[in-house]
């Protein structure tokens, strides 16, 4: 059975990144994608120019008529834009508890510009972490949810992982992409205890929207019964791929999209 996944995200007109990166990542991983649209972005791969925020009572009507229709296997949350819709999508969540919602805390495009509110980082935290399965923050959004200065090696890492985890989500993956050096490592925190997951760096401008196209591709991996450790794997081994393959697309002359 194909399983449903849900995209709780903003748009990136470019295709890279946001709902446009997480269909064709849910298609990529073989399930079938829906998108409830949070905020409209104008973008391209070289930047933001301005963002377009859905009113919180929309985003909360279109979460309403997926559910009242269609079985969602896994949820995925990414650009939630501001503290009203932060509200909206989690009392929207509220009555459907029991589906695995990965959370990827979206702050700062690549590029510098804002997709969420610095006043929202409070709402991000205290209504939408709870209800996260896992929880995939890079550094700089792993120290902005904590209030606290960013990591800079592995063990303030795996503490920050911990300390997050004791707000609400049962799984937390810290993406060590920021932390320079020849290696990548990622740390994952769960009921399990720690995992690292160990790759080089590879060197590519290819990088827009990859945080959007793993929560995405992890969603997948837990609707089709994964474990979080594996489910982060796979999703990992397939964006490496995507990474690989990117050199195929001629798209913009920024930040190109991995192809999905
Ligand atoms: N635009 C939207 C709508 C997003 O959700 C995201 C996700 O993080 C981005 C842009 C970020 O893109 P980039 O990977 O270039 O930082």
């Amino acid at each position: 059975m194909i399983r449903n996944i849900l995209s709780i995200a903003g748009s990136d007109p470019s295709g890279g990144a946001g709902i446009q990166a997480d269909l064709k990542a849910f298609s990529a991983r073989g399930t079938y994608g829906m998108a409830v649209l949070t905020a409209l972005t104008a973008q391209n791969t070289q930047g933001v120019s301005a963002v377009h925020a859905v009113p919180p009572g929309f985003v909360a009507e279109q979460i309403r008529m997926v559910f009242a229709d269609v079985r969602v296997d896994a949820v995925k949350i990414g650009m939630i834009a501001n503290a009203e819709i932060a509200t909206a999508v989690a009392d929207a969540l509220a009555p459907h508890r029991g589906i695995p919602v990965v959370l990827d805390p979206v702050m700062i495009a690549k590029g510098g510009a804002s997709l969420l509110d610095p006043a929202a980082v409070g709402a991000l935290t205290t209504r939408l972490l709870p209800l996260a399965t896992l929880l995939t923050p890079n550094l700089p959004e792993a120290a902005a949810l904590l209030g606290e200065q960013e990591p800079i090696d592995r063990p303030a890492m795996e503490a920050q992982a911990n300390r997050l985890r004791a707000l609400g989500p049962a799984v937390v993956l810290v993406k060590g992409g920021h932390l320079g050096g020849a290696d990548s490592p990622d740390v994952i925190v769960s009921e399990k205890g720690t995992t690292w997951l160990e790759a080089p760096r590879v060197a590519t401008r290819n990088t827009h929207g990859t945080g959007c196209s793993l929560s995405s591709a992890i969603a997948a991996e837990l609707a089709g019964g994964a474990s979080p450790e594996e489910a982060v794997a796979a999703a990992k081994a397939w964006l490496a791929r995507s990474i690989d393959e990117a050199g195929r697309l001629s798209v913009g002359s920024g930040h190109g999209p991995v192809h999905h």
